[in-house]
């Protein structure tokens, strides 16, 4: 398994956002994550990128423990994240975005500036564009260049949709086939059902920090994800 989480409870302060969360992504598979507003989609990215801490054996990676392990270590793992907003650095080029994620690389793998470029061509002729200049699909693409950089065995994409128009919600879209073709894994989180059930070998369906619904798309009925993403009666 590639990645696993075990129980997981994770939270900000005193509150509580996930309360024992099992998932689990085989090696380069597409999982999606869905769920309403506040369900805990961002917080569980969050809890296995290491941008929040949790005990060492709620997140195992290959096997290993790294739920205690901060963000720069995970990513070193092969671990990166599309955060939610993108947050670029907005007064560097597309390019020196790009190589900040290069920083984090591990080893040797298929992603380099010139292979991103191919991926989103856009971005080739923006390079020197600042992060400010770009609109937000572009900007969407650069987040997900950069963290491509890292050369990452799995990656934590965190509703690269939101805010989009449908015809760069496509394009965006239409790049992941072509990433997991590198034999990464993806994990798409997505408040958009339809988007998710596209995309995704299998669906977990998280309510209030907890895992409502797990199965393939194909396998779940619309009333089933209804009930188990809005609460059943
Ligand atoms: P959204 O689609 O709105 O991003 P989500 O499913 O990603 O929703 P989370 O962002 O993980 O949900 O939020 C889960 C719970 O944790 C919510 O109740 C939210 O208010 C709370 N929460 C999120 N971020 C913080 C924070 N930084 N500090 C305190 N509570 C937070």
């Amino acid at each position: 398994m590639l990645l696993q989480t075990c129980g997981l409870h994770a939270g900000y302060d005193r509150f509580k956002a996930l309360f024992g969360v099992d998932i689990a992504v085989e090696p380069g598979e597409c999982v999606a994550i869905i769920g309403a507003n506040g369900a805990g989609k961002s917080t569980l990215m969050r809890a296995i990128s290491g941008v929040l801490r949790s005990a060492p054996d709620m997140v195992l990676h290959r096997g290993v423990p790294i739920g205690h392990l901060p963000a720069p270590q995970v990513m070193q793992r092969g671990i990166a994240m599309v955060p939610e907003g993108r947050r670029l650095f907005p007064s560097l080029s597309v390019e020196e975005n790009l190589l900040i994620g290069a920083q984090m690389r591990r080893g040797t793998g298929p992603w380099a500036l010139e292979s991103v470029y191919e991926l989103f061509p856009i971005l080739r002729e923006r390079r020197a564009s600042p992060g400010t200049a770009l609109s937000g699909g572009q900007q969407q693409m650069v987040a997900i260049g950069r963290a491509l950089m890292s050369n990452p065995d799995l990656l934590l994409c965190d509703e690269i949709s939101l805010g989009l128009a449908p015809v760069v919600i496509r394009d965006i879209y239409a790049a992941l086939p072509r990433i997991r073709a590198t034999g990464a894994a993806v994990v798409v989180v997505e408040q958009d059902i339809t988007q998710a059930l596209t995309v995704a070998d299998r669906v977990y369906c998280l309510m209030e920090g907890r895992v409502t619904l797990t199965g393939r798309p194909g396998d779940l009925s619309r009333a089933a994800i209804h009930d188990a993403y809005f609460g059943g009666h």
